[in-house]
């Protein structure tokens, strides 16, 4: 699509050129299946489902189903019901898979996101008296940062003699791919592990996994990503890349509510179980798990990094999610984001012209290829001011000191008119100063 020919059209032209791409949007149904917060008896316009994904309605009908299950069942609800709660990880492994481009067995919901990264360190980092360093990106989102920290110095490490983090260019925001590859070559002799976002919470910015993963693999370095931005934004080929391992959590874009389930992805080379590990009784082979016998033998594939008893609220919430995305299908959602996001930089561009200077600027990549759906805009003066003002007018975004509103059109749920409306707003604001 042409954007840039809708640069100096008018308001009202732009509104008819946004409803007639809503008209005609094949999943525009799909935001009757979502509860929109309301603000003042009007819907709010909500860009923040990289934060926290609103509600789908179908989830308290699977937590319903679930409390009948316990209270009809009682313990046996483990064995019986529709959806005996042993496998209910099970449920969930088909949608995961197409989400992130892997066998079935390859993923497994299970834990909090940090903790997984933890377990998937135990695992993965395998550092040798030569290769013992891990190559990360600066300004990776903060827990990641103390898990690596702290991993590390659990192991008998020295934190900044371990970790290699690779910068943008001075005066720029995003990192290069092709400094992550350069990083690699040059560090491969100390390389144990490449751990890092594939999808940057701050920027935006979505790396080229595919060929970090085959740079690294050039010197036998493993890789993982966590892909808390980008699971449910874009699509990935976990498996066809070669990544070794992956984590995530759903209650972003995956809409699977507030500390709702995360999740691990562990390539099929490593489903011989043989790489150590942090283990528990959820990790045991399932035929075998109540004989309650000494020696961990674990279940085969990713579903062998369980630990505890899951959180069967939770994966019935995530599923029925899940089952949204099976339904829309990635492919067709990554279409309408790269379309909404587009828009939603055409709005920003226009304001920028119409009061004759770059008030906000975008940091995110402008290519559709190097981003998800979320821009995150700098506005070097004002900038709180603007986000309380959104958020007072019914728009939420999110705010990151110390000038950063980020805003993300999901799919699933926002339109074109709402991205219209968001000019308007932003124009009688800005205007007034
Ligand atoms: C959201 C996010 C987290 C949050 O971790 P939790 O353990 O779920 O609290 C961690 N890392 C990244 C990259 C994130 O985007």
């Amino acid at each position: 699509m042409n954007f840039d020919s809708l640069l100096s059209v008018s308001s009202p032209q732009l509104k008819e050129w946004a409803l007639a791409q809503d008209q005609k949007d094949r999943l525009r149904g799909f935001r009757e299946q979502f509860y929109i917060p309301q603000q003042n008896n009007k819907s709010v316009i909500y860009l923040c489902g990289n934060s926290l994904g609103l509600q789908p309605k179908n989830a308290r009908l699977a937590v319903d189903k679930e409390l009948k299950t316990w209270q009809n069942y009682g313990v046996e609800g483990w064995f019986e019901g529709e959806k005996p709660w042993l496998s209910y990880h099970k449920y969930c492994q088909k949608g995961l898979a197409k989400l992130l481009g892997t066998l079935p067995e390859e993923v497994c919901p299970m834990h909090q996101l940090t903790v997984n990264l933890h377990l998937m360190l135990t695992s993965f980092y395998r550092p040798t008296s030569e290769k013992f360093k891990i190559l990360t990106i600066a300004g990776d989102f903060p827990s990641d940062q103390y898990a690596l920290e702290t991993h590390v110095v659990s192991r008998g490490y020295v934190a900044s003699e371990t970790i290699i983090e690779i910068a943008p260019p001075v005066g720029e925001w995003l990192v290069r791919t092709e400094d992550i590859v350069a990083a690699i070559k040059s560090h491969a002799h100390e390389l144990a592990l490449v751990c890092m976002s594939g999808l940057h919470y701050y920027t935006g910015q979505l790396f080229d996994m595919r060929e970090i993963v085959a740079e690294a693999k050039r010197y036998g370095i493993l890789v993982g990503f966590d892909l808390a931005h980008a699971i449910g934004n874009v699509p990935l080929q976990l498996h066809q890349w070669e990544v070794d391992f992956a984590v995530w959590c759903s209650y972003k874009y995956l809409n699977s509510g507030p500390g709702g389930v995360s999740g691990v992805f562990v390539h099929q080379k490593y489903h011989d179980n043989t790489l150590p590990r942090l283990a528990g009784w959820w990790g045991y082979e399932e035929s075998r798990r109540f004989e309650m016998t000494k020696g961990f033998i674990p279940m085969k594939g990713a579903a062998g990094w369980q630990l505890s008893t899951p959180n069967i609220m939770a994966l019935s919430i995530h599923q029925a999610s899940l089952g949204i995305f099976e339904e829309a299908g990635i492919e067709n959602l990554r279409t309408k984001s790269i379309a909404l996001t587009q828009f939603l930089e055409l709005v920003i561009k226009r304001i920028n012209q119409k009061i004759g200077f770059q008030k906000i600027k975008i940091i995110t990549p402008s290519e559709p290829s190097q981003r998800g759906s979320q821009l995150s805009l700098l506005v070097e003066e004002g900038g709180k001011e603007l986000f309380d003002f959104l958020l007072q007018e019914g728009i939420v975004g999110d705010w990151r000191e110390p000038n950063c509103i980020r805003l993300t059109p999901v799919p699933l749920y926002n339109t074109f008119e709402e991205i219209w409306e968001l000019e308007n707003v932003l124009l009688s604001k800005l205007n007034a100063i």
